[in-house]
């Protein structure tokens, strides 16, 4: 499984980083420095090609020259009150 621009894969405790492929100039950097092989290259352009060994160590995002890898935000409500609180 690759996923790509505006994909995301999620899980109730997994949350992928996204690659815009636009932005991405297939340097390779965050493919050499994924500590857990999660990153490949396909077709010129990194992808996510082993998204279950992603651990989001965050190393790709801090060496991608183009901010072309990111981690989307995940907004995260508290359940609701439902014993009220009067
Ligand atoms: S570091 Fe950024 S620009 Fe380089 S291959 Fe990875 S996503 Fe693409």
């Amino acid at each position: 499984m690759v996923v790509g621009k505006g994909e995301r894969v999620e899980t109730q405790d997994l949350v992928l980083p996204v690659i815009d492929l636009e932005r991405c100039d297939g340097c390779e950097l965050c493919v050499q420095v994924c500590p857990t092989g999660a990153l490949g290259m396909v077709g010129g352009k990194a992808a996510l090609v082993q998204p279950e060994a992603c651990n989001y160590s965050t190393t790709c995002e801090e060496v991608c020259p183009t901010d072309a890898i990111a981690l989307p935000y995940q907004v995260v409500f508290p359940p609701d009150d439902q014993g009220g609180s009067s």
